[in-house]
């Protein structure tokens, strides 16, 4: 077992949480290494937190849930297996990054749900912590995974042939879903659904006065519920709520007075056009929409402050917008850099009066906490949006990364009471989140599947709850 100076560097998180010790890393090169590797830590009673790529930022980045495990950095396990461009799939390892496989994929008739995070994050990483993409959520990119149980055995599931070869979701259950979100194995590979290139991507862009996002979530709802003929994830962002006092900060250019209409309409020319036209029609009533911008993805010029959104839609990952984000050139130096970031991620609900009555709800935590945050609805479908709760701090200023915790803290607590749970979670709060929402029944059965495949409880201890 080796040691990884890369990963150790990164153990500094950028959320500020509170440091967990590590047994070691070790840096699989391949399925057979990692084979061993779980049968040498079942000997030596040792137990293991595999990470992609590391860089969940927001929700503990490469910092494992309890002290001493050991990290396994399956960075280096970065083969694209197979890509089937025939029927849309590529079978890929969990080092595979957002970067390589959009390359790959480049002048071919499908193209990656990519997300918003740097080009060298992990597609398997995001996936197995149902991230969002541009297009959609990333779990419906999830066709079947290949994992090494805490046995050492292989399974693969949805599909997946051990070969590395997905022909489609086959007969009987399919375990998939039970590998996102849980500690049941180490993930090897991923059998990925790809988007196929659409005849043309209009971009939505449009700022408002931030007085009207209830009734803008409301407008985008009944949108999306009458049938938006085009695809793609429409999102309304940089929602900010700032305290009445104190040393908050935001990224640079965030203006507090207004919020963002984002996201791609997707599909033939003539789809689009419709799709802006409801979309156009829907918004009538809220004040501001008239300035709302669709543009051709392929034509936004580099100059323009929407084109790593442009690149984004177009299934091209590009880091630009972290390093916006965060203030920072390089994404190596985001888990140093001056800025903290926590994120809160609750399923919303697309209503406007509920949209206020939240929105009121976290201002009392904000001013409370003298720290700013800002607020994302991602709608990736017609029932519930799934949020984003950016919280940003200095992390050197006396007592801001604390106050920044109680924050999300407290909003857990305001959401929850709300009733908006919490559809993904991070190192502090992933097993309260989980114990929270789930009857005692049900938890009984996540025991009981855990204890069954891992009785030592060898694998990503404490993850999503078990
Ligand atoms: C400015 C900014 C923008 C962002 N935008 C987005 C966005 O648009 N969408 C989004 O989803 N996120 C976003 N993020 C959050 C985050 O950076 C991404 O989700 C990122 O992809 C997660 O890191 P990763 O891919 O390296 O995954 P990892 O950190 O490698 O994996 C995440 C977790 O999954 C588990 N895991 C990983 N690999 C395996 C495996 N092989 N087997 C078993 N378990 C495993 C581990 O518990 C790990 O901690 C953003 C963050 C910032 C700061």
């Amino acid at each position: 077992m080796q040691g990884s100076p890369r990963l150790e560097l990164r153990s500094r998180d950028v959320g500020g949480h509170q440091p967990r010790t590590v047994a070691g890393v070790d840096a699989p090169r391949g399925l057979d290494e990692v084979r061993a590797l779980v049968r040498q830590a079942m000997a030596a009673g040792l137990r293991l937190y595999p990470i992609s790529t590391g860089r969940n930022w927001g929700m503990g980045s490469a910092m494992p849930v309890t002290d001493d495990n050991l990290v396994v950095d399956l960075s280096g396990m970065n083969r694209v297996r197979s890509l089937d461009l025939d029927d849309g799939f590529a079978v890929i390892e969990p080092g595979v990054t957002q970067r390589q496989l959009a390359a790959v994929l480049r002048d071919t008739p499908w193209m990656l749900n990519v997300t918003a995070s740097c080009a060298d994050t992990s597609v398997v990483g995001n996936a197995l912590d149902r991230g969002d993409g541009c297009i959609r959520s990333r779990v419906h990119d999830v066709a079947g995974i290949e994992a090494v149980l805490a046995d050492g055995s292989v399974v693969t599931t949805g599909g997946l042939d051990p070969a590395g070869r997905y022909h489609g979701r086959v007969a009987g259950p399919d375990l998939t879903p039970a590998f996102i979100q849980h500690n049941l194995g180490i993930v090897t590979a991923m059998a990925v659904s790809l988007v196929p290139r659409p005849q043309t991507i209009g971009l939505v862009h449009g700022r408002m006065g931030r007085d009207q996002v209830g009734a803008a979530v409301g407008a985008i709802t009944g949108f999306l519920r009458r049938g938006n003929p085009a695809d793609g994830l429409l999102r309304v962002r940089e929602l900010s709520l700032t305290p009445a006092g104190g040393d908050w900060m935001l990224p640079a250019g965030v203006d507090p007075g207004l919020f963002t209409v984002l996201g791609p309409l997707m599909g033939s020319d003539a789809t689009v056009e419709l799709a802006e036209e409801l979309l156009r029609k829907a918004l009538i009533e809220v004040e501001g929409a008239e300035a709302l911008r669709v543009v051709d993805a392929a034509e936004v010029s580099p100059d323009d402050p929407l084109y790593p959104r442009a690149l984004m839609a177009q299934g091209i990952p590009t880091c630009r917008g972290v390093h916006n984000a965060l203030g920072v050139t390089s994404c190596d130096l985001i888990d140093e850099g001056e800025m903290g970031f926590l994120a809160l991620l609750p399923l919303l609900p697309m209503h406007a009066r509920r949209t206020e009555h939240l929105l009121a709800a976290l201002r009392t935590a904000v001013d409370a906490h003298s720290t700013a945050l800002m607020v994302e609805w991602n709608f990736v479908g017609k029932h519930l949006a799934n949020g984003v709760i950016q919280i940003f701090f200095e992390r050197g200023a006396p007592g801001a990364p604390y106050r920044a915790h109680q924050l999300r803290n407290d909003g857990n607590c305001l959401l929850r009471g709300h009733g908006c749970a919490i559809y993904r979670s991070d190192i502090d709060h992933a097993a309260a989140d989980v114990w929270s929402e789930t009857s005692t029944a049900s938890l009984g059965m996540l025991h009981r599947l855990k204890t069954a495949l891992d009785p030592d409880g060898l694998l990503s201890p404490g993850r999503y709850g078990a």
